[in-house]
């Protein structure tokens, strides 16, 4: 019988268990064990444990999409990993051979494994993971900081399509942890001014520690004013939405033909939408979600160091204080949690 091991498992909505499972071992020539380290708590968990959930998942599943680890065995195809290498997962791989994967839209797979939601993710000790999903970074790199890949591929590969440019102007709405790392990938883009509206007074004391110049509380100040003020009146090269629900706000802080980044993930958001002011400003409004061809990328981000990354990751929680660590990202008291493993 296979050895067990402990793991997260999602039970429904609201509800997780610490269960055991078999720990797997490499089947397919090409798999990567992976000890994992630990899990980052996404938006979207926050999201899939609330009430009303606001984003499915797969009963029965063992949890956690943003996980990192060290290989612990490598299958015989497997050439450039070797045991005691630190690795990032992308979880959500293309499966690379349905039409969408064919045409280069690998974000738009039909078959994407969404490991941590879907299927089995990164909240146990080991797990096997083809080895195209498994991207290796350098010895000295932090275990808590490679969590925040999955996230960070995702808003890097976002903000590729506003086009930014040094010396650009940028509004973000919402400074959670996603909110947070554009802010910190604009401020390492150039933007002269990043304004970033945000309710709870800790994320707006994180955002002004990782590249905003001017942060704005929307129950006291109105953004717009602030943006027009900051901008003479013109509103900004860019704005990014990173909350869910704001898509309107961020069309009306950006000058004509100014561009607009909707990146809040919550199924139940369904703003109306300024469908004349759009038209006859000519803005550009762009989806982000995945951040397919970016994780090499993330690695070298993560391991240099050139974004304040150590300042968007707030809290270390061990896996079997889960709760905890759920509870402090629903509160938003934080920035990034990771969940270190410790089953
Ligand atoms: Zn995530
Ligand atoms: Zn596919």
């Amino acid at each position: 019988m296979a050895e067990m091991q402990k793991a997260i498992i999602y039970k429904g909505p609201g509800e997780f268990a610490y269960e055991d499972r078999p720990i797997p071992e490499i089947e397919d020539p090409d798999d990567v064990k992976v000890k994992s380290y630990g899990c980052c708590i996404c938006g979207t968990d926050v999201n899939i444990f609330a009430t009303p959930q606001k984003h499915p998942c797969e009963p029965g599943i063992i949890f956690g999409h943003e996980f990192c680890g060290e290989v612990a065995e490598v299958g015989s195809n497997v050439k450039n990993l070797k045991p005691g290498d630190k690795v990032i997962i992308d979880p959500h791989g293309p499966c690379g051979e349905c039409d969408n994967c064919l045409a280069g839209l690998p974000e738009a797979c039909e078959n994407v494994s969404s490991r941590g939601v879907f299927s089995d993710g990164g909240l146990t000790n080991y797990l096997t993971i083809p080895k195209k999903f498994v991207y290796k970074v350098g010895p000295d790199t932090d275990p808590a900081l490679m969590g925040m890949a999955e996230p960070l591929a995702g808003c890097g590969c976002a903000l590729e399509k506003l086009n930014v440019h040094v010396g650009d102007t940028a509004a973000v709405l919402g400074a959670g942890p996603i909110g947070l790392m554009f802010t910190a990938l604009l401020a390492a883009s150039g933007c002269r001014k990043i304004i970033v509206s945000e309710p709870i007074e800790y994320r707006r004391k994180l955002a002004l520690e990782v590249g905003a110049t001017r942060v704005v509380n929307p129950d006291e100040e109105d953004i717009k004013e602030v943006v027009k003020e900051e901008t003479d009146g013109l509103g900004v090269d860019h704005a990014v939405e990173a909350v869910a629900a704001m898509l309107v706000d961020c069309v009306y802080l950006v000058h004509p033909h100014g561009k607009v980044l909707q990146y809040g993930d919550d199924r139940l958001a369904h703003p109306e939408f300024p469908v004349a002011y759009l038209l006859a400003n000519e803005i550009e409004v762009y989806g982000g979600y995945l951040g397919k061809y970016y994780m090499r990328k993330v690695g070298q981000i993560i391991e240099s160091g050139v974004l304040p990354l150590d300042k968007i990751l707030t809290h270390v929680i061990p896996a079997s204080r889960y709760q905890e660590a759920l509870d402090l990202a629903a509160s938003r008291q934080c920035g990034k949690v990771f969940v270190s493993m410790d089953l």
